[in-house]
C-alpha cells in the first residue's frame, strides 16, 4: 500500500506514530511560513502541517499542491496545541507533521468545489460524476447504500435465503412497461429483453425447490421518466415457497425495522406497521400510498350532504356518487387566495369544484350557529347539517372542512391531492418520521378505457382470492388479489403478491386479460409447463432499493443515491450513452436504421457534434 494509515482514522492515541498517508488535497492554507493541508481519503480528513524549518523539501511540494492534487505524505502524528483542537472533526485532536511530501498526480481546477456543499447544476454534476461523488454528502450516500445492502444480506442470510443471480438477457417480461431490447447476432431477427424484474425466474426457482430466494436485482423499464424513476433501477427481489401474505409482511417488516435501527436510528418509527386494505386506504386517504405522518382523514358525508338544500351535493348522491371531505385543523383562517388554489387542485383532479366550510371560534362544535360558519354555499345549509358534516370529519371550531362530490375515483383523487397540498403548506409531515404502512388486497384487474381490456393491477402472476375465482368470467373488476405494497411517507417502496401456482387458474387469468390459450402458450408456455411439475404455493415481493436508501438519507431524488444515474431523457452525460454504433455493428446484429433515425443522426451531427448533444439532455 502507498499508505500506512487512513486519514480519517487518526486519533490522539496515535500521537508519536510515524505514518504514511495518501489522498487528495481538500484545502490548503498558507500561514506565512507554516503550511496547512487538509488531506482527504475515503475515511475522512486530517490536517497536515508543513514546517519549513523541519522539512524544507516538503514545503516546495506543498506550495505546488492545489485543491484535489493527489499527495503522499510521510510524517509524525502530533497532538494539536490547546486552543487549536477542532471538536467538529473526528481527527481534530491531532495533526500530521510532514517530513516528506510527494505529488502523485496533479489536478485541474475542478468545475465545482469538492470541499463545500455548494449548489451545482445537475448537468455538470452528472457530466463530472466522479467529482460529484468525491463530495461528502454524495460519498456518504453511497456508503449508506452499501450498509443497507449489507444489512439485507445479513438479515436474509440468517433466515436461510439463497442469493441467486438471474439472467439479464431473457424473454420479455410482462411487468407493464416497455422493454429494453437487445438484438441477437446469432439468431437473426430475434431479440432478448432486459428484465423489467426477475419475476418469472424467481417463480421458476420456487418450482426448482429453492424455497427462499433473494437477489439485489437490476431492473430495466423503458418508461417516460419522473424524478423517482430511472431506466435502470435496483430492487431487493425475493420469493418464498409455502407462504401466506402474513409471512412476507412479517419478514419485510422485520427487515425494515432492523434497517431503521442500524442505518437510521434518528428516525421515529411507529410500530407495529399499520395494515390497511386497499379499500380502506382509498376510503380514508383517497390513495393507495397514503402519507400517515399526518391525519387529515377523509370521511363519508353523503347521507348528511344529501339532506341539505345544496343541489350539487344532492345530485351527486342521487347519481350514485358520494360527498367526502376532511377537516383542516385550525384552517378556518385559510385566505381566499389559498382556497382558490385548492379549488384549482380539486378541478385538476377531475372534480367539479371544492366546497369549504369554516367554523369560527374555538372549542367543540356545540352551539355553532350559521353566524359562526363561513362558506360560499352557506345559504343552502342550516347549522344542524353543517355541524353534523363537521362532526363526521372530527372538526372543532377554528377548523375548515374541505368537501368534494362525485364518483369515488374523482373524490379520492381530489382529496388525495388536497391532503398532500395542505400537509405541505402547513408542514404537517415530520421529516424525522418514517411512517410505514402495508396496503393489501388490491383489486386484481382494472379496466383500460383505451385498449378496452382488463389489465392486471399488480401483474398477471398474482393470485386472486380463491372465493373470487368465479368472478373471473362474470365480474373481473370485483376480483381481489393477494397482493400487498409497503408504503412510507407517501411513497410506494415495494410490492408483491402470492402467486398463481396452478396451470388452470393461470390460464383463466390470462383469458380475463384477453390472452387466449394459443398466445398464452407462445408467451408463457414455460411457466404453464413448470406449474404442471409440482409447483409449490409461493409468493414474494420486490422492494425498491433506491427509494429505500433515499428515505434513510433524506434525499428527495433517487439520483442522489445512485452512483451513475441517467437524466430524464435516459442519457448518461458522463459517457455519452446512448450513442450511434457503426454500420458494421448494425449489420452484425442484422439491423438497419429507419429513415427517422438516420435523419436525427444527420441533424445531430450537423448541428452540434455528438458531445454537445449529450449536454442538451433534459435532466
Ligand atoms: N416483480 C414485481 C415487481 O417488480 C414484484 C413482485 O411481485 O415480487 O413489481
Amino acid at each position: 500500500m502507498l499508505k500506512s494509515h487512513r486519514c480519517g482514522e487518526l486519533r490522539d492515541t496515535d500521537v508519536g506514530e510515524r505514518v504514511t498517508l495518501a489522498g487528495w488535497v481538500h484545502r490548503r492554507r498558507d500561514h506565512g511560513g507554516l503550511m496547512f493541508l487538509d488531506l482527504r481519503d475515503s475515511s475522512g480528513l486530517v490536517q497536515v502541517v508543513v514546517n519549513p524549518e523541519r522539512a524544507p523539501e516538503a514545503v516546495a511540494a506543498a506550495g505546488e499542491a492545489r485543491a484535489e492534487y493527489v499527495l503522499q505524505v510521510r510524517g509524525e502524528v502530533v497532538a494539536r496545541r490547546p486552543g487549536t483542537v477542532n471538536e467538529d472533526l473526528p481527527t481534530g485532536a491531532v495533526e500530521v507533521a510532514a517530513s516528506e511530501l510527494l505529488v502523485l498526480n496533479p489536478s485541474e481546477t475542478p468545475p465545482f468545489p469538492i470541499n463545500q456543499e455548494t449548489a451545482v447544476d445537475e448537468e455538470t454534476r452528472l457530466r463530472y460524476r466522479y467529482l460529484d461523488l468525491r463530495r461528502e454528502r454524495m460519498a456518504s450516500n453511497l456508503w449508506l447504500r452499501h450498509r443497507v445492502t449489507q444489512q439485507i444480506r445479513d438479515h436474509l442470510g440468517a433466515r436461510d435465503f439463497i442469493e441467486v443471480e438471474t439472467p439479464l438477457l431473457g424473454l420479455s417480461t410482462p411487468e407493464g412497461s416497455r422493454d429494453y431490447l437487445v438484438p441477437s447476432r446469432v439468431h437473426a431477427g430475434h431479440f432478448y429483453a432486459l428484465p423489467q424484474s426477475p419475476q418469472q425466474w424467481k417463480q421458476l426457482l420456487m418450482v426448482a425447490g429453492m424455497e427462499r430466494y433473494f437477489q439485489i436485482a437490476r431492473c430495466y423499464r423503458d418508461e417516460d421518466l419522473r424524478t423517482d424513476r430511472q431506466p435502470e433501477f435496483t430492487q431487493l427481489d425475493l420469493e418464498m415457497a409455502f407462504v401466506e401474505p402474513e409471512d412476507i409482511l412479517d419478514l419485510i417488516e422485520g427487515l425494515y425495522v432492523q434497517l431503521a435501527a442500524a442505518i437510521g436510528p434518528q428516525f421515529a418509527l411507529s410500530l407495529p406497521v399499520p395494515r390497511l386494505t386497499y379499500a380502506e386506504a382509498m376510503e380514508r386517504y383517497g390513495s393507495d400510498k397514503p402519507d400517515l405522518r399526518y391525519g387529515l382523514e377523509i370521511a363519508d358525508l353523503s347521507s348528511v350532504a344529501a339532506s341539505s338544500e345544496f343541489q350539487v351535493f344532492r345530485d351527486a348522491v342521487a347519481g350514485g356518487g358520494r360527498v367526502r371531505g376532511f377537516a383542516v385543523p385550525e384552517g378556518a383562517g385559510i385566505p381566499r387566495r389559498e382556497a382558490d388554489r385548492m379549488t384549482e387542485l380539486a378541478r385538476e383532479a377531475g372534480a367539479q369544484g371544492l366546497v369549504t366550510f369554516a367554523f369560527d371560534g374555538e372549542g367543540p362544535l356545540d352551539g355553532v350557529t350559521m353566524d359562526d360558519v363561513r362558506s360560499p354555499v352557506a345559504r343552502y345549509f342550516d347549522a344542524e347539517t353543517v355541524v353534523e358534516l363537521g362532526r363526521r370529519c372530527g372538526a372543532a371550531r377554528g377548523d375548515m372542512l374541505l368537501t368534494v362530490a362525485g364518483e369515488d375515483g374523482v373524490t379520492s383523487r381530489a382529496l388525495d391531492a388536497l391532503r398532500r397540498h395542505v400537509a405541505e403548506q402547513r408542514e404537517l409531515a415530520d421529516p424525522g418520521t418514517l411512517a410505514f404502512a402495508w396496503v393489501t388486497e388490491f383489486p386484481a384487474f382494472e379496466w383500460d378505457d383505451q385498449t378496452e381490456k382488463w389489465d392486471a393491477v399488480h401483474h398477471l402472476f398474482t393470485a386472486p382470492f380463491e372465493e373470487d375465482l368465479p368472478l373471473l368470467e362474470s365480474d373481473p373488476g370485483k376480483v381481489r388479489s393477494h397482493s400487498y405494497d409497503l408504503v412510507c411517507n407517501g411513497y410506494e417502496i415495494g410490492g408483491g403478491s402470492i402467486r398463481i401456482h396452478r396451470r388452470d387458474v393461470q390460464l383463466r387469468v390470462l383469458r380475463t386479460l384477453g390472452i387466449d390459450e394459443a398466445e398464452a402458450q407462445a408467451r408463457f408456455g414455460h411457466m404453464l409447463e413448470a406449474f404442471t411439475f409440482g409447483a409449490p404455493p409461493h409468493g414474494g415481493i420486490a422492494m425498491g432499493l433506491d427509494r429505500t436508501v433515499a428515505l434513510f438519507t433524506g434525499a428527495r431524488d433517487i439520483r442522489d443515491v445512485i452512483a451513475f444515474p441517467k437524466t430524464k431523457s435516459a442519457a448518461d452525460l458522463l459517457t455519452g450513452a446512448p450513442a450511434p454504433v457503426s454500420d458494421q455493428q448494425l449489420a452484425q446484429v442484422h439491423l438497419a436504421l429507419g429513415a427517422s433515425a438516420e435523419q436525427t443522426l444527420t441533424r445531430e451531427g450537423e448541428e452540434a457534434g455528438d458531445a454537445e448533444v449529450a449536454g442538451d439532455a433534459e435532466i
